[in-house]
């Protein structure tokens, strides 16, 4: 008797999913622009993928949280996704204004983050930090009076 057939029910949950984030991936790679997950969403499903907005929604989160994909949020709360331009780790400084994203590197960030886990012993580490201000297009676009330097 071998091992290797054994949860087949299992096998196919795996499948599906990878299938989904590959569909989800790719459509990641084809838009430029930041979208929202119910827009993300309904292209899947107009490109023919049986995928519910939940699974989006959580892909995308996991996405973020391993810095592949950049988000901002609207000034209604909503969260919009976009594939990072940049495939490494890195950081972003966004503004609250427009969305412009820059993705920067952070080398301070990273040592600092890294031996303050070690000290308390902590392993398999991650860390988000994005910094937020108003761009400069936006500081240019402001009426007069309006900007202290
Ligand atoms: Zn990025
Ligand atoms: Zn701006
Ligand atoms: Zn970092």
């Amino acid at each position: 008797m071998t091992t290797s057939a054994t949860h087949p029910a299992t096998t196919s949950v795996q499948q599906r999913t990878t299938r989904q984030k590959r569909a989800l991936d790719q459509l990641l790679a084809a838009c430029a622009d930041f979208r929202s997950a119910q827009e993300l969403h309904a292209e899947l499903r107009a490109g023919g993928a049986r995928v519910g907005l939940t699974t989006v929604y959580n892909n995308l989160r996991s996405l973020a949280d391993r810095g592949a994909v950049d988000t901002v949020r609207t000034e209604g709360g909503e969260t919009l996704y976009r594939r990072c331009e940049s495939e490494s780790h890195h950081h972003h400084l966004v503004c609250r204004l427009c969305g412009r994203t820059v993705e920067i590197s952070g080398p301070v960030v990273e040592r600092w983050a890294d031996e303050a886990a070690a000290a308390e012993g902590f392993i398999d580490v991650r860390h988000t930090v994005e910094i937020v201000g108003t761009c400069r297009q936006c500081v240019r676009a402001r009426p007069r009076g309006a900007v202290r330097r």
